[in-house]
């Protein structure tokens, strides 16, 4: 392997000062990582002093087919150099049909789902919005159960149903209408806590109101790479039924292909009634978002939810191309499967070995390091050798790897070398790489 990284040698000289002066101080990720990216191809992404950074953030799974995809940007160049409309409110147009077609084709029936496609506003947590009120107007109930370490944006909503206080703080009113239940693990490995939930909705004095929805991930993203088991998802799924309520699966950041199949819930017998999905649906990271709802769920009246900004057209190509290229048939499942396990077997490997331990599924998986401090020192070493990965949880304790699902093996562990070689240097001193 020929490739090298090269981060730029210094932050100084670019417009760091001009992000200070105009930019509000509400941005996070570029503090942490203080350089102005001016490209990114596949798996790389170059600054503006020529340094160049293996990619292991992914947008936050929103690129998980790599940065500007060939097949993808010729795709949108060719519809772009056409005339193609660009944006239509919610107007049928060929790009919207193409992507409808495409996505019952390559996805739904080939799973044997029937979903209608609600599209919302661009990003995620329009999608949850969409979901929560929709579950809310079909039972006529207000509650929604979620789950500990939660994480599904930041409108009000979505807001309501995330679990980190210093995201729900930002919010300034009351968050209501939402408990949030443990989820699979939280009282350790021997408390089922399907059993706990399911107990209070059965016993009327429990001081739980019947909910609406239950609205899960099925792995937690933001919330620390907490992988729920299937038996665990399948008994939330039955408790749902059981009480009348709706159940969202938010596949936002564990969807298209992130956790192996296409949707996170997929083998695990059950369907949900709702799926909230955006991050990596455009495939080439342009802001696109989808509520599959089950098409007795459809009662919505015309306009009664709404955006001007419903339906990316240049996303509906761009997916279309995606779905076409990566999910037409088993080979992309069955590569990103194997090298899951991979990245799973090597992370492992290195949890043992500095008495760390490892979460996830597939290619979400991260290293728990026991504090927020020792996780930001290892992000923080990472970047300056030119490994751009970010972390998550509760503690912001995991360093998470959303590496593209289409690296290459070797990159993979090249990229995984570099975070080994991190960990171990900040666990072997972590209070000097911490004052640093
Ligand atoms: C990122 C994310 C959201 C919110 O999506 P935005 O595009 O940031 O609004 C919701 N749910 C999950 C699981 C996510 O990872």
């Amino acid at each position: 392997m020929t490739v090298q990284i090269r981060p730029a040698p210094t932050a100084s000289p670019y417009a760091g000062r001009l992000y200070e002066r105009l930019e509000s101080q509400v941005r996070s990720y570029s503090r942490a990582m203080p350089r102005q990216f001016a490209r990114a191809e596949g798996v790389w992404m170059y600054d503006s002093l020529g340094g160049r950074y293996l990619d292991f953030l992914s947008g936050c799974s929103s690129l998980n087919y790599g940065h500007n995809h060939p097949a993808l940007k010729a795709a949108l160049m060719d519809y772009i150099a056409n005339d193609g409309i660009a944006h239509s409110l919610d107007l049928h147009t060929e790009a919207k049909a193409a992507f409808l077609r495409t996505f019952d084709e390559v996805i739904l029936r080939p799973r044997g789902l029937v979903y209608r496609a609600m599209f919302t506003g661009p990003t995620g947590t329009n999608a949850v919005e969409a979901a929560l009120k929709l579950a809310r107007k079909v039972t006529g109930r207000t509650q929604v159960v979620a789950f500990t370490n939660g994480f599904h944006g930041m409108t009000l909503g979505a807001l309501s149903c995330t679990g980190n206080a210093a995201k729900r703080d930002g919010a300034g009113v009351p968050l209501t209408y939402v408990t949030h239940e443990p989820y699979d693990g939280y009282f350790g490995p021997d408390v089922d806590t399907t059993a706990l939930l399911e107990r209070r909705l059965r016993d009327h004095s429990a001081g739980l109101d019947a909910p609406a929805a239950i609205l899960v991930e099925a792995v937690q993203g933001e919330g620390g790479l907490q992988a729920a088991s299937p038996a665990w998802l399948l008994r939330i799924a039955e408790v749902a039924r059981e009480h009348g309520a709706l159940l969202i699966l938010d596949d936002i950041q564990a969807g298209c292909g992130r956790t192996g199949p296409f949707f996170s819930f997929e083998g695990m017998g059950f369907v949900p009634d709702i799926v909230t999905m955006a991050k990596s649906l455009s495939g080439m990271g342009s802001p696109f978002a989808l509520t599959l709802l089950r098409p007795e769920l459809d009662v919505w009246s015309p306009g009664e939810h709404n955006g001007t900004f419903r339906g990316n057209n240049h996303a509906f190509v761009t997916a279309t191309a995606a779905l076409r290229l990566f999910w037409s048939d088993g080979r992309f499942e069955a590569d990103v499967r194997r090298r899951g396990g991979l990245l799973g077997r090597r992370l492992d490997a290195i949890a043992r070995s500095l008495g760390l331990s490892v979460r996830g599924r597939g290619m979400m998986r991260g290293l728990v390091t026991g504090s927020g401090e020792i996780a930001a020192a290892i992000t923080r070493l990472a970047f300056a050798k030119g490994l751009i990965i970010e972390t998550s949880g509760s503690d912001d304790e995991v360093v998470k790897v959303l590496a593209p699902l289409v690296i290459d093996d070797d990159v993979l562990a090249m990229g995984l070398d570099i975070l080994e070689d991190c960990a171990r240097q900040v666990l072997s001193a972590p209070l000097r790489v911490a004052a640093e």
